[in-house]
This record gives C-alpha cells, structure tokens and sequence, in this order.
C-alpha cells in the first residue's frame, strides 16, 4: 500500500450534528492543499457511540473511500480513541483533532508549513479561548501549572490534543502502551523536535462537551499520576512537617510546666492534631491507592481497547498495531 502523506485521527462520540460540517471542512482542507495531490486519509474513531453517528460515517466512507472507521465495542474514552486512530494511521504526518470543529481544520495549513521548516512534532496553542466557560479556562490554568511543576517532561500549557506529529514519532507513540493515557504528556515524553503554532479555538460546533467535570477530574489525575510521583513523597514532607510541629509543641508545654506558667487548656489542641493527623493519613492513603490501582490495572495487560468494525482500513500489521508489548506468551514460551 503507497503510505498517504497525510492522515488526520479524529476520535467521535455521538456528534451526529457535526459530522456533515465536519465532511465539509475536512474535504475543503484536503482540496485547499494541493501539495498533498489528493495523497490523505481521515481515521475516524467511533468510540461507542449511540446517537447515528456510526451510521452517518459509514455512510460517508462507502462514498469517500480515503475516509477510514474504526468502531469500538463500547466507549472507551477520547485518549484511548486518539490512541487507536495513531495505530492505524499511515501517514507521513498524522493530525489528531477534534470532531467538534473547536480545532479548525485550516490550521493544518500551518502544522505542515512547521514540517517543511524540519519539526517533527507541530502542537495547537489556544490563543483565545473565548468559547470555554470561565470555569473550564481556571480549572485548565491551575492544572496545566501544577503538571509542569511536578513534571521534568515539558508539557506544554494551553495545548490539548490537537496537533501534527511526524511518522517517527507516531511510532514511536505506538511503543507506549499504558492503560491510563495522557497523550498530549506522552507525545511531550518522545521527544522529537517540538514546535507550536497559535489559533483561536472556537466554540463547540453543536453539541454538548463529551468531557463532564467528573471525566475532566479522572484525565487530570491520570496525567499527574502518568508523569510524577511527587504525590507519594507529599507523605514524607507531611510527616517531617507534623514531626517538627509536634516536637516544637513539646518543647513549648515542657517550658510552661517547668516554669509554672499556668496549666494549658488541652482538649482543643489534642482535637485539632488528632483531626489533622487522621486525615493527612487518609489523604496519603488514598494517594497511595491511586498509584496501586493503576498498577493493578497496568499488570492485567489487556488491551487498550476492543475494535469490532472496520471500514475501509488495510488489514492490521500485526506487528504493532494491536499487540500490547512483545513478550513472552501466558504459558511462558
Ligand atoms: N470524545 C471521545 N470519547 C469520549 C469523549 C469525547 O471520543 O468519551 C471525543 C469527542 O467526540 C470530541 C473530542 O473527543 O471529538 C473532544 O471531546 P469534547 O469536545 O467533548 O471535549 P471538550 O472540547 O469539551 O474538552
Ligand atoms: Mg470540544
């Protein structure tokens, strides 16, 4: 098969709205770059979606055969989606972006201009995020400073996942293969020659966010939990605190004794260290948990996802794509 010089990954759940809007640009993309000579494939991830989106893309793709599906068994969430677009996509470059039309496909333009200039990897910057509610913009400010503070790889802020990388990197990404996935920290971690390009992200085209705040706290986590174990040492900083804590009191209550200087009222001060030991140990115990369960989940070696349709796609080199890791087989040979 002759690689397409350009693949873009998008990952779809239930935006039936979109997807006809979506065509359109796509398709006035491709014929605006005539460098590319119609060489480009689009790998949509239908990520168990219920709402026709599944259909509206089938329909799509039985006319337009350089559209490729990949539908998974149930929903498995969007990095596990982008995840499963850069396994089967072949291009040269390959854009990952949003089904919504927050990331404008004109941007692409861009994205290659960076390529010629010799980078490998070329990511969005949100100039204006205009469209996003106050408290999506705080929320993302304090987490993006808080990851590159407790983080050596150089994730950088207002970015998400749209962006170009080149077919080295997309290769080397397919290596990775860890259960809780934070792309946008893994492709920082590959390395490569890195590059931004800025654009104003727009307003979600119709729909609602497929990222409740619930969703939006699990993918923080995962990507702190991913990049640092500066969590698990908070313990020994909390001990070493409530150790000099508690021996300054000491000293203090030996000197009131010892020079008579009244009794000390004691239930409150008890009350107050007992509290805050009993749940400095709680918080530190479910820190803990959060770093076993994932590797719990991690040494289960299931696959990142089950994929049950397949439209338009070349039969799966069997080498990368799906494979978890090369290893020994379960019964050791
Ligand atoms: N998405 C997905 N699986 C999910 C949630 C979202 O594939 O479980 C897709 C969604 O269809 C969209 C992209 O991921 O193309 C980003 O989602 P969304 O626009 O809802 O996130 P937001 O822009 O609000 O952060
Ligand atoms: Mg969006």
């Amino acid at each position: 098969m002759i690689r397409p010089r350009l693949s873009v990954v998008i990952p779809v759940f239930n935006e039936a709205e979109t997807i006809p809007e979506l065509d359109r640009r796509l398709k006035a993309l491709f014929l605006g770059l005539a460098s590319l000579g119609g060489s480009w494939e689009t790998v949509f991830v239908d990520d168990g979606s219920h709402d026709g989106s599944a259909a509206l893309l089938e329909e799509l793709a039985r006319a337009e055969p350089r559209y490729k599906i990949i539908g998974f068994s149930r929903n498995f969430g969007h990095q596990i989606a982008i995840t499963a677009g850069l396994d089967r996509a072949d291009g040269d470059a390959v854009v990952v972006m949003d089904a919504d039309l927050q990331d404008p496909p004109e941007v692409v333009q861009l994205m290659l201009d960076k390529v010629a200039e010799g980078f490998d990897v070329v990511y969005g910057v949100r100039k204006r995020r205009q469209a996003e509610t106050v408290f999506k913009r705080a929320t993302a400010a304090i987490f993006y400073r808080l990851i590159r503070a407790m983080t050596r790889v150089e994730i950088p802020a207002d970015a998400g996942d749209f962006r170009l990388m080149t077919r080295p990197v997309v290769l080397a990404l397919r290596a990775l293969r860890e259960q809780h996935r934070f792309v946008r920290g893994m492709v920082a971690w590959v390395g490569f020659r890195q590059t931004a390009v800025y654009y104003d992200r727009e307003a979600r085209f119709a729909g609602e966010t497929k990222y409740p705040l619930r969703k939006m706290l699990r993918f923080a986590v995962d990507g702190i939990t991913s990049f640092s174990v500066v969590p698990l040492r908070m313990a020994t900083y909390l001990g070493l605190f409530a150790g000099s804590a508690a021996v300054l009191v000491g000293i203090w209550l030996f000197f009131v004794k010892v020079l008579n200087l009244g009794s000390v009222p004691g239930w409150m001060s008890i009350m107050v260290a007992v509290t805050f030991g009993f749940s400095a140990q709680l918080v530190m115990t479910g820190i803990l948990g959060e770093y076993i369960g994932r590797i719990y989940e991690e040494i289960k070696r299931r696959p990142l996802y089950i994929a049950n349709r397949e439209t338009n796609l070349a039969p799966i080199e069997r080498d990368v794509a799906l494979s978890r890791r090369a290893g020994p087989d379960i019964d050791g040979h």
